[in-house]
């Protein structure tokens, strides 16, 4: 929380103790801003967005935290002087934190209702706030003052001291000089150096040598041929380049289906950023997945910093200090790189803006695709998110045309036109800068407001045609044949003809394990987690279940894993409770391997999932055997389902396309629709044509049957007036208060009181929030928690944001480990 505002202009200046004041954020989740006296000697020195140490509380145990603000009052003066504490010490020269990164920091700590520090905590890496992998020099300067040093100078007689002496008299006060390079410019040896500092004339201090952080070479890439733009490239360019010349915010949209080269539309745009002298800035859903995209950055431009969860701390440090000094032109990450410090930011791109991982999962819980709106608007500048399934938030936001058609054929009253459409973040209209200090000027120049775009590239590119995607309803299949059969004769058959042609597949199902339920037919009960509320997934033990591998049917060894706190059992043989037979039912990635291994006996494949891919490096050596052929077929998770451009893939199965369809969360459709569509994205790449097979068991499912049409439109057109109806996302924007104790009864008296605590902040917005619960949580308990929810929607965000800044001042939530707020969320269980 801040203490700006508890400023009054005209206070008398504080008797005691004299400005100026450092607001100091500090790390670990402490939910507000300490003012602390800066010491004389430091106030040269000291700048905002430096990382210091400050005591803290009655022990004064030093701690850690970032300077927000430096200012000549502060409140404490006022009420108990007494109590104004010191800065220790500067922990780093540099300015961590540029003045723009600050303001979005800021505006996170609001909008997630998330300490400051804990905000900053996610802004600046650990690896940089540690310092990692830096050089220390050991640096020189006069301990006397400068007349002393006059006075000695003329009194020495050694000729290499005096030399020493004179060089350390040409520095500014305070300056330090190499010590190696202090010796050779005095033409004497470090020894006699150091002999000075022995004798209290000199002092020697190890500093670190930031300059000697430079970024790990680049990998060499083979140069990727440029393509000439198609029509269809043209006009989104044609339309973008303008608002990237103009300056200023703007938001767009590129609505490209699977192939339709939107990675060549970016890459025109950055081009233009990196010919002005701009930093351009791309995100990734996650960088382990995605290397084909981020290689067609490094290959195409000369300095691009990579960021990903493969890099070891001290080259994070060297990215991010290439990144910071400007010598980066292009930033690639997932993602946290939405916080790159680049200094002169051009434009952000959003590639796959629809994807969930964009969302962080602890404290600060934010988007980084709507935080990259946020960084776009606070810095005038352009973005540019990109999905062949945009998020309905976003299709919604850049005024989708048969989103909008259909609205106002729904109701006249309320439409709302793409100009007038609500911000990303706000849901209102809000001015550029609008959190601007007083007194200063904003940042920025902005022309009026640009109102989002939608581009659209609704075709493959070289004319290739989408693929023919066909269903299969696996009722009728399971009469027809004998036997349990998870892939389909139909599959089988198109999978037989794509090999005979030395073609190759994918198949996905979306779900890790062997079988997601172990059941007791006599207890009727699947076998739980014994610390969460769900069902254990049957995993078979590795190397039994690999290709070719064999076991007796009906033999099984393995682990039950739990998914959600990763507890792991072994199967019991019979059923803890009643001692019968247990049954396994429900399949996952692994029994689908074992079907495929018996009915392709010879056939090349790897399973793709978070079981078999440890790293990011077998991700990367399965797509380079999968890219020279030594692989026919993946299988895997929605790890496949992503990115990737691999021509000879002509086939592409969704094992069962409805997995997803019955999750207890308004996003099951969206979600099912995007996985379907991107996945058989993956189809018919090159010159020959594409074929995806969607099994399913709900054939008349209306998700099912858009994905079967490949029609986004149409998808986002049911499904955003069934949202409209029932007041969801985007037509209200919601906010989760999640609680948890390890004891039930202590679970739903917190929830009482957090309930009590927000309804009346509700209260005070005259219906314009809703307050649903308290309510158990879809899962009731992980990993030994008990968890309830109290949900909170509104049309208005503000009203929303109202409630939620109220509740967080009143100490609502200011208990990290029980309490966790959730605003947008991505995740419903
Ligand atoms: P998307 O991201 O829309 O699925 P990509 O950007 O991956 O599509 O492009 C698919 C392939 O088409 C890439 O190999 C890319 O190099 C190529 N490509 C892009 N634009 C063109 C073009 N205008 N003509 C020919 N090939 C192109
Ligand atoms: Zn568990």
């Amino acid at each position: 929380m801040e203490q700006s505002s508890l400023f009054s202009a005209d206070a008398p200046p504080p008797a005691l103790i004299r400005g100026p004041f450092a607001s100091v954020a500090l790390e670990r989740s402490f939910d507000r801003v300490l003012d602390y006296a800066i010491p004389a000697s430091m106030k040269p020195a000291l700048r905002v967005g430096q990382r210091v140490r400050v005591p803290l509380g009655k022990g004064n145990r030093p701690r850690h935290g970032y300077v927000v603000a430096i200012s000549d009052t502060s409140p404490l003066t006022q009420r108990k002087p007494s109590a104004i504490k010191r800065v220790l010490g500067i922990d780093d020269e540099r300015v961590l934190l540029t003045p723009s990164l600050l303001e979005l920091s800021r505006w996170m700590s609001r909008y997630y209702c998330a300490a400051l520090g804990t905000v900053l905590e996610s802004v600046i890496p650990s690896a940089v706030k540690k310092k990692i992998g830096l050089a220390y020099t050991p640096v020189v300067r006069l301990a006397i003052s400068p007349a002393d040093a006059q006075e000695l100078i003329e009194k020495t007689r050694p000729q290499k001291r005096r030399a020493i002496l004179a060089r350390l008299m040409q520095l500014e006060p305070g300056q330090g000089i190499g010590l190696h390079r202090l010796a050779a410019e005095a033409g004497a040896k470090p020894p006699t150096v150091r002999k000075l500092v022995r004798a209290g004339i000199l002092t020697l201090t190890p500093e670190p040598d930031f300059d000697a952080l430079t970024p790990p070479p680049p990998a060499v890439e083979a140069a990727i041929a440029i393509p000439e733009l198609n029509a269809d490239q043209s006009r989104a360019i044609e339309q973008l380049l303008p608002r990237i010349d103009a300056g200023g915010f703007s938001s767009n949209l590129l609505l490209g289906v699977t192939g339709s080269g939107k990675t060549e539309v970016y890459l025109r745009c950055i081009d233009r950023i990196v010919q002005q002298g701009r930093q351009a800035i791309v995100l990734v859903p996650e960088i382990a997945l995605t290397p084909q995209t981020v290689r067609r950055f490094t290959a195409r431009f000369a300095r691009v910093a990579v960021l990903h969860s493969g890099l070891g701390a001290s080259q994070r440090h060297r990215f991010w200090q290439q990144i910071w000094t400007g010598a980066a032109d292009v930033v690639v990450g997932a993602r946290s790189a939405v916080f790159a410090p680049v200094p002169r930011l051009g434009m952000i791109v959003v590639d796959e803006e629809h994807e969930a991982s964009y969302k962080q999962d602890t404290a600060p819980r934010y988007n980084a695709r709507d935080v990259a709106i946020k960084r776009a608007q606070l810095e005038g500048v352009t973005v540019l998110l990109g999905s062949a399934t945009p998020s309905l938030e976003s299709y919604w936001r850049a005024g989708g045309p048969n989103a909008l058609s259909a609205i106002r054929q729904d109701a006249p009253g309320t439409q709302r036109l793409p100009g007038s459409q609500a911000h990303a973040m706000t849901g209102e209209s809000v001015p550029h800068h609008a959190t601007t200090p007083p007194g200063e000027p904003p940042p920025v120049p902005t022309p009026a407001k640009a109102p989002p775009i939608l581009l659209s590239l609704p075709n493959r590119v070289r004319g290739l045609a989408m693929p023919a995607v066909e269903l299969v309803d696996m009722k009728i299949q399971a009469k027809m044949r004998r036997g349990i059969h998870l892939l389909s004769a139909r599959f089988e058959h198109l999978l037989q003809i794509a090999l005979q042609q030395n073609q190759q597949a994918i198949v996905l199902l979306n779900r890790r394990g062997y079988s997601n339920f172990v059941y007791c037919a006599s207890c009727a009960e699947a076998i739980k987690c014994k610390y969460c509320d769900a069902t254990m997934t049957y995993h078979r033990t590795a190397g039994l279940g690999g290709v070719g591998g064999r076991t007796a049917r009906g033999v099984h060894t393995g682990q039950l894993h739990c998914h959600y706190c990763l507890a792991v059992n072994s199967l019991p043989e019979k059923c803890p409770a009643c001692g019968k037979t247990l049954s396994l039912f429900g399949l996952g990635t692994q029994r689908v391997e074992e079907e495929i291994a018996a009915k392709f006996p010879d056939l090349k494949f790897v399973r793709v999932d978070g079981d078999t891919m440890r790293n990011s490096r077998d991700y990367e050596d399965v797509l380079c055997r999968f890219a020279n052929r030594e692989i026919q077929v993946m299988l895997g998770t929605q790890m496949i389902a992503k990115g990737l451009d691999f021509p000879n893939v002509t086939l592409v199965g969704v094992i069962s396309g409805d997995t997803a369809l019955s999750l207890p969360d308004f996003r099951a459709s969206e979600r099912t629709f995007q996985l379907i569509t991107q996945v058989a994205g993956r189809a018919g790449r090159g010159d020959a044509p594409g074929r995806v097979v969607l099994q399913t068991f709900m054939p008349h499912d209306p998700t099912i049957q858009a994905a079967l049409r490949q029609d986004y439109a149409g998808f986002a057109r049911a499904e955003l007036s069934q949202r409209r109806e029932v007041g969801l996302p985007p037509f209200a924007r919601m906010a989760r208060v999640i609680y948890r104790d390890q004891e039930l009864d202590k679970v739903h008296s917190l929830g009482e009181k957090l309930a009590t605590m927000l309804s009346q902040n509700v209260t005070a917005e005259n219906g314009a929030v809703m307050l649903k619960g308290p309510m158990p949580c879809a899962i009731t308990r992980i990993a030994g928690y008990h968890r309830g929810q109290i949900v909170l929607s509104s049309p208005s965000a503000a009203a929303l944001q109202r409630v939620l800044a109220a509740t967080r001042k009143e100490g609502g939530f200011a208990e990290s480990g029980r309490v966790a707020v959730d605003v947008d969320p991505v995740s419903l269980l």
